[in-house]
């Protein structure tokens, strides 16, 4: 039989807004279990009495069996008297002042919602607000916690009858689901033209269908914010909504319906498969197979891959149903702005962009733009972490001070910690407009609220310049708080580190575009031995000019010269170089001076200048339209099969007590190549080789004198595919141990978690 007990039981970890208490209940119920269940703010309570062996069980399943989307991390069990309960009760949540609670990202549509909105004797039938405790939005409609319909942008719609019934019918799969609704009592969607007058129609999403199928543009408000969609088969409204959207090259994401649509234009594989499936359901960059596809090559022009995702709410399920055509659905801003989400808003900024809106008059509290992310080496790796997994917190391997780091310039995030937690945000963007400045601060206010958290330490980028580091300074000297200035490539490798759960020295390889260096310069081909309490710069790619420093960014043809001239000299005939013949004269002449006379010509020593010069030099790309063109073109034309092609020479040399990587041969090389006509595909394959076998070699080197195994890679440049396959390949061939970002992207987006370990140990 067995005697009676009661025990306490705290749950902490991802719990709230992902039917945790409903399921606390049903199994309670079916063990005969009495006792509550309460979500407060720092945990989800459950005092719990019955035999023995049930309780045992209770237990076991809820750890076992929780809720998908749920992410438990700590559950404390405490006996206490037995009190003699009948039944087992969900009671009212409980607020505490100073504790908090991890929140979930939004949660794609389950597939019984699903069922439902497909269902014509459904009372949801086609309604594009359907949502249960399994799915639905969450953190983008949060004002705060404890997560309950009243701290919510739901909580101007009054339940109908029905749906009050489901909310407070424990066995229901709607029990507790804040933002319940039907087409009586919840949101509604509007379609309005482009000057925001109402257009009639009794079935918007058909109409829109219709409209978008006709060639039309429309901005739709989706569930973190406005998306721009367009017929992704139809070159001219891609063609146009480039135009307007001003972003000439930068490749659209697209939505497609199902599995099958997408294998129609991508291979996927299981593991590609599961993540579009996922409760997440990011964009993935699938490998594009052009000649079976009819995607307007405009959509991501000399690419190997797309963007794509699923539908991920019942509003993009239908419209994908009506339309039957795969849909570009990039975010509703101009080119870097943050993305839109409020209906005025939308109607401001995106003014002359969209021909129709798709309106609704469920509020966004929390702009969100869609998740992007690949697999890689059978690794789902973040390019960019948003929707869906932000702010499900980073489990830190330390007990953090609570600690706020403000991030970089690029691809902006921050970072506050407590506990074992590190909240990093979603994508804010890039810092160099006041929206996203707006933007950053209000969503700094947000997390601090939600996660109470009174940062004692301030942490930033070493970048006098960066806004993230102005607001750092700003902030801490109101509130009279201590600063930690991070070097940016040591914030790379130590957010890498934290994510793979490493502590001990590595040999860091941060390659990237810019990042401010302790010696003023600019790095970005470093080689760091390391932790997060320190780092010594034990080799780097040799500096090269950037002539007209930001201008050599936009024209890589400018840093080919910068190499050309610093390296070689007069020793090569640049007339017979295509990529120099087709600089105007007079800029010659100027980026001549600049590197003589080193006048507006910072020294880099930069990864991704070095990709961005290779490529101008092999005739790929000479001037971009978005970051990192020039070295993406690059990697899209090596062929597929790159194991007979030869690295190209360079060298490594000792200088005061630093390894410097001599570059010289290289360049030449790749020049004479391109003077007798190699084709750029065999360059770009001799040259991601050549990277690879840099860092192998000066890996070994370094391995050698300090006797470490561990290599942990970071910044953008890993994002390339190539590279960073050939890079962990040839570094397992010599015995290393090899790190790689995948909570986190490589790029500057988690620069922030990095200063926040940082900042934790100095
Ligand atoms: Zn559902
Ligand atoms: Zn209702
Ligand atoms: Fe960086």
């Amino acid at each position: 039989m067995g005697s009676v007990v009661r025990l306490r039981v705290k749950v902490h970890g991802v719990v709230q807004g992902v039917g945790f208490r409903p399921f606390i209940y049903r199994l309670a119920h079916r063990s005969s279990l009495n006792g509550w269940v309460r979500n407060t703010s720092g945990n989800v309570t459950i005092e719990i009495e019955g035999r023995e062996m049930d309780i045992e069980r209770f237990i076991g399943s809820l750890k076992d069996d929780a809720p998908p989307v749920a992410h438990i991390s700590d559950v404390a069990t405490e006996t206490i008297a037995v009190k003699g309960d009948s039944g087992f009760t969900i009671l009212e949540s409980k607020a505490k002042t100073g504790e908090y609670q991890p929140v979930s990202g939004d949660i794609a549509t389950c597939s019984e919602c699903l069922k439902d909105i497909f269902d014509p004797g459904n009372r949801r039938y086609l309604y594009p607000f359907t949502n249960c405790t399994n799915c639905g939005p969450r953190f983008t409609i949060i004002r705060g916690i404890p997560y309950d319909r009243p701290l919510t942008t739901m909580n101007r719609f009054i339940m109908c009858p029905d749906c009050q019934a489901e909310y407070d019918d424990p066995l229901n799969r709607r029990f507790h689901a804040q933002p319940n609704a039907c087409p009586k009592c919840g949101p509604s969607l509007l379609l309005a033209d482009r000057e925001g007058n109402a257009v009639a129609c009794c079935n918007v999403l058909k109409k829109a269908a219709g409209l978008l199928k006709e060639g039309n543009i429309i901005a739709i408000k989706g569930i973190g914010g406005f998306q721009l969609a367009c017929d992704a088969t139809n070159s001219d409204v891609v063609v146009l909504l480039r135009k307007r959207k001003r972003r000439p090259g930068k490749p659209f994401a697209l939505m497609m319906a199902s599995i099958d649509e997408i294998k129609k234009h991508c291979m996927v594989s299981p593991d590609e498969k599961g993540l579009l499936l996922s409760a997440q359901s990011p964009i993935v960059l699938l490998r594009w197979q052009r000649d079976v596809s009819n995607i307007a090559e405009g959509v991501a022009e000399r690419n190997k891959y797309l963007g794509i995702m699923l539908p991920s709410t019942p509003l993009h399920h239908i419209l994908l149903r009506y339309t039957g055509i795969p849909l570009v659905m990039t975010s509703g801003n101009i080119s870097e702005e943050p993305i839109c989400k409020d209906n005025n808003e939308a109607m401001r900024r995106l003014e002359g962009i969209d021909d129709y809106f798709v309106l609704h008059d469920r509020d966004i509290y929390s702009r969100y733009d869609d998740g992007v992310y690949l697999v890689e080496r059978n690794e789902v790796r973040a390019l960019r972490r948003a929707r869906g997994h932000a702010p499900s917190p980073i489990k830190l391997p330390f007990t953090s001070r609570q600690i706020m780091a403000c991030g970089a310039d690029e691809k902006n995030t921050f970072c506050l910690t407590r506990d074992k937690y590190a909240f990093l945000s979603q994508h804010i963007g890039d810092m160099d407009n006041e929206e996203t400045l707006e933007h950053y601060e209000d969503t700094i206010k947000l997390y601090r609220r939600l996660f109470c958290i009174e940062p004692e330490v301030i942490a930033h980028d070493m970048h006098p310049e960066y806004r993230a580091t102005r607001y750092a300074l700003r902030f801490a000297a109101e509130k009279g708080l201590p600063t930690v200035a991070v070097q940016h490539h040591h914030a790379h490798i130590v957010s890498c580190m934290v994510e793979n759960n490493v502590s001990e020295p590595v040999i860091g390889i941060a390659f990237d575009g810019t990042g401010y260096g302790r010696d003023g310069n600019i790095w970005g081909g470093e080689f760091l031995v390391c932790d997060a309490k320190g780092f010594e710069r034990i080799a780097h790619l040799e500096y090269i000019p950037m002539p007209g420093g930001d201008s050599a960014i936009r024209k890589p043809y400018r840093m080919a010269l910068g190499y050309l001239l610093t390296l070689l000299g007069k020793e090569i005939p640049l007339k017979n170089l295509p990529v120099i013949s087709r600089i105007p004269a007079e800029e010659v002449v100027i980026i001549k001076k600049q590197i003589e006379q080193r006048f507006n010509a910072p020294l880099t020593s930069s990864a991704g200048r070095l990709f961005d010069a290779v490529s101008a030099l092999a005739g790929v790309r000479g001037e971009i339209e978005y970051e990192a063109q020039a070295a993406i073109e690059l990697e899209m034309l090596a062929p597929d099969d790159i194991s007979n092609l030869d690295a190209y020479p360079f060298t490594i040399e000792h200088e005061n007590g630093i390894l410097l990587i001599r570059l010289k041969d290289l360049i030449a090389a790749i020049v004479s190549e391109v003077a007798s006509g190699v084709p750029a595909t065999i360059i770009s394959g001799r040259f991601h080789r050549t990277v690879a076998r840099i860092i192998v070699n000066t890996c070994c080197i370094v391995s050698e004198r300090r006797k470490i195994k561990s290599v942990a890679l970071s910044g953008g440049v890993f994002q390339n595919r190539l590279l960073l396959n050939l890079a962990i390949d040839e570094l397992e061939k010599e015995g290393f141990r090899v790190y790689s970002h995948r909570i986190v992207p490589a790029n500057d987006g988690c620069i922030a978690l990095g200063q926040a370990a940082i900042a934790h140990f100095s």
